[in-house]
């Protein structure tokens, strides 16, 4: 019988740390000390299954005394259900040749408890291991990685480390050409690599697919790069190896922050990550003047639904002048963002929507304010002039949009000859169509449009062809300078006469010298929109121009 103190004493040895080789030499050592034990071998055997990564069988020696007798070998086996087994072998000394049967049982006994506490932390670790690990690669998955990292910072310095976000420029290809199981393999020999690249004290981690993020040692940063963007792999078809080169897209941070935000370590790389993608760049390293940059976008994409709810969004109104008499004859409605100190300007937020797909909503939203206001001024007994309104080409997906834009009119009760839907012109075939369909859907419900920007892309000619439209809007780049040639003369005199003969209206935008406006008249083209008159205005501001009757012009 096992006396309780060497059971406790045992058992309070491995408990704290099962799985570390020490503790469980020390306390095969003391029952060695116990019983005449001359040799103590311990199997692990994993069902690896659970982990691709982790060794199938283990083997240690705990105990060796050096004399051992092979005659009477005592074997204890514990099986962790589908998790594995532990296997001991357990040798009596060259003296005692064979153990007692009651010695046999006591070993037994000692044994299990033993074979119970490291089967047990097996057992732990490796579900730990499947809810921290990629389940292919067996690297850190997020979670892990962020475990691992969260680990080294309060372990050591983080700030040497620089934080990265990568992935395989090339795999998609081999993919493809390997086949999928093929390309399971490709990304676990990369994933092999790349362990065995780095050092005990960096981490790498696998987010899925051919997405990676690593911490890595900042003296070691370019030796990394250089050995991601150099990466030869290789695929098996049809028995046949072939090597590929693999580059990658890098997103890099440098770890100066505090660590107290861990999400930190992986998105800030990620924002690096996903500007160098954009932007078509190997390797973009996060910087003070591009974290701003990304902040902004970041700020606006978060905050953009509560300014609109909140009414930060509003339009400003720039006068449309025809210049031999000065008078107001339309406006634009440009959408500004404005801030109790500060307004921010479409050229900061449009380009953020016109990406994350929210620019359709504030053009609804800035179109029915300016019916709205079109109402309004009606009421007032005020004649108002027809107002046009931006529509990004992102509606043209929408079936619904000319049903929509109809509808809003309707529901304001604003005449149909006050406003105007102004779309640029798209160079873009794909497009050409849905274009057609939604200015001939206008012209059935009697809404003027106008094509803006017109010139600026390649199609002009095209468009003035296909498209049922009531206005073409000159693009600036036409105007903007300072003395004009007889070429452009031609070039905008077609132009003006063309859409004329077409029975089309014209209007010039950009207008902001005398030169520009002498030119301008000097073909007959006698509708402008320009700072010469005014910028876009602030509500109240373009409500006392048009009480004022417009403009003054100089002979
Ligand atoms: P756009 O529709 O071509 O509007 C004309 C832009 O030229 C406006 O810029 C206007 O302020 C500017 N502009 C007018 N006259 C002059 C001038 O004499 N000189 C110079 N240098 N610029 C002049 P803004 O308001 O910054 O808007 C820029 C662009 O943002 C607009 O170009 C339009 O494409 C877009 N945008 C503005 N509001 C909206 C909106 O509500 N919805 C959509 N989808 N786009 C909008
Ligand atoms: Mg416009
Ligand atoms: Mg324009």
């Amino acid at each position: 019988m096992v006396e309780n103190e060497i059971f406790f004493e045992i058992s309070s040895m491995i408990k704290e740390h099962p799985g570390s080789y020490e503790v469980k030499k020390r306390a095969a050592g003391y029952v060695a000390g116990l019983y005449p034990v001359g040799r103590i071998e311990e199997t692990i055997l994993t069902n690896t299954t659970m982990l691709p990564f982790n060794k199938e069988r283990e083997d240690f020696v705990l105990f060796d005394s050096g004399y051992h007798s092979e005659e009477d070998v005592l074997v204890i086996e514990m099986q962790f259900k589908d998790c594995g087994k532990i296997i001991s072998h357990v040798y009596p000394t060259m003296a005692a040749k064979k153990f007692t049967e009651e010695q046999k049982n006591d070993l037994r006994v000692l044994g299990a408890l033993f074979q119970f506490y490291v089967g047990h932390n097996k057992i732990m670790t490796s579900l730990e291991m499947a809810t921290t690990n990629n389940h292919m690669t067996g690297l850190p998955n997020p979670k892990g990685y962020i475990i691992r990292c969260m680990e080294m910072a309060k372990k050591g310095d983080i700030k040497q480390y620089d934080s990265c976000y990568f992935n395989i420029k090339g795999f998609g290809l081999a993919n493809n050409m390997f086949g999928p199981v093929e390309g399971d393999n490709i990304i676990k020999r990369y994933a092999k690599d790349l362990s065995e690249f780095i050092e005990e004290d960096e981490v790498v981690g696998h987010l899925g697919g051919d997405n990676f993020v690593a911490l890595i040692k900042r003296s070691r940063m370019d030796d990394f790069i250089d050995f991601i963007l150099n990466y030869t792999g290789y695929g098996l078809k049809n028995e046949k190896r072939k090597e590929i080169k693999f580059g990658a897209s890098i997103g890099i941070a440098p770890l100066n922050i505090e660590t107290s935000r861990p999400m930190d370590i992986i998105s800030e790389a990620a924002l690096a990550f996903g500007y160098a993608r954009a932007t078509k760049q190997e390797i973009v390293v996060l910087d003070e003047n591009l974290t701003g940059k990304l902040y902004k976008k970041k700020v606006i994409e978060e905050t953009f639904e509560t300014a609109l709810e909140d009414g930060e969004f509003v339009p400003f109104y720039q006068p449309k002048v025809d210049i031999r008499t000065g008078s107001i004859v339309g406006a634009e409605a440009l959408a500004r963002w404005v801030k109790p100190d500060y307004v921010i300007k479409p050229a900061e937020f449009i380009p953020v929507l016109e990406e994350n797909g929210n620019i359709t909503i504030l053009d609804f939203y800035i179109f029915e304010e300016v019916c709205k206001d079109i109402a309004k001024w009606v009421k007032q007994g005020n004649k108002p002039v027809p107002v046009s309104v931006n529509f990004s080409r992102k509606h043209l997906d929408d079936d619904n949009l000319a049903d929509r834009i109809n509808q809003i009119i309707s529901r304001y009760d604003v005449a149909r000859d006050k406003v105007v839907v102004e779309i640029t012109e798209t160079a873009d075939y794909d497009e050409k169509e849905l274009m057609t369909n939604f200015l001939d859907k206008m012209q059935i419900y009697d809404i003027k449009t106008s094509i803006d920007d017109f010139g600026s892309g390649y199609s002009s000619l095209g468009v003035l062809r296909d498209f049922s439209v009531n206005e073409i809007k000159i693009d600036r780049s036409f105007v903007d300078r300072e003395e004009f040639s007889n070429r452009d003369r031609v070039i905008v005199g077609s132009i003006v006469n063309m859409a004329k003969d077409l029975g089309l209206s014209v209007i010039t935008e950009g207008i902001e010298t005398d030169v520009q406006l002498d030119f301008l008249r000097s073909l007959d083209c006698y509708f402008v929109q320009g700072f010469y008159f005014d910028k876009p205005l602030p509500k109240k501001k373009f409500e006392e121009r048009l009480l004022n009757g417009g403009y003054k012009i100089k002979n």
